[in-house]
């Protein structure tokens, strides 16, 4: 486990910070965000400091989602809510905050507004093929 001083997900799995927690094993941490979108938005928190997706060791993505799947399903549990996304931000073009590895656990509501607004426009078939092609060379 790598905590960074400075970072405010460290600081909360260190107890320097408060938070609401919600589960804690020796992997990870799920505790409420802060600035809730609805009732029982949670996040959970690798106990390794990575910034995003790109940085963080797979085991530590692998405990994260597993925590995940056991807070969405108490959130369901608690809530019921129509919905519920599991999100994931990297880099800030992708609204990512804070830069410490994180999932959100995200209760949704029927028409809350809240929408990964694209059309269902479909793709041009060569150019798919072409960029498949191009990512399979670096997978
Ligand atoms: P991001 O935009 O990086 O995907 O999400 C970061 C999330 O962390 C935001 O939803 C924000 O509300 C939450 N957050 C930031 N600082 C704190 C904090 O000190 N405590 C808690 N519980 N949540 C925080
Ligand atoms: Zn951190």
């Amino acid at each position: 486990m790598t905590l960074d001083a400075d970072c405010i997900f460290c600081k909360i799995i260190r107890s320097e910070i408060p938070c609401f927690k919600l589960h804690e094993d020796d992997r990870t941490l799920a505790f409420l965000d802060i600035n809730p979108v609805h009732p029982g938005h949670a996040l959970v928190v690798p106990k390794h400091h990575a910034a995003d997706v790109f940085e963080t060791p797979a085991e530590w993505l692998s405990a994260t989602v597993e925590t995940a799947q056991r807070v969405a399903q108490a959130v369901r549990a608690t809530f019921d809510p129509p919905g519920l996304n599991l999100l994931q931000c990297n880099g800030p073009a992708a609204a990512q905050s804070v830069a410490h590895y994180h999932m959100h656990v995200i209760p949704r509501a029927t028409d809350d507004g809240l929408t990964m607004n694209w059309a269902l426009v479909p793709g041009d078939m060569d150019e798919l093929a072409r960029i498949a092609e191009q990512i399979r060379t670096n997978m």
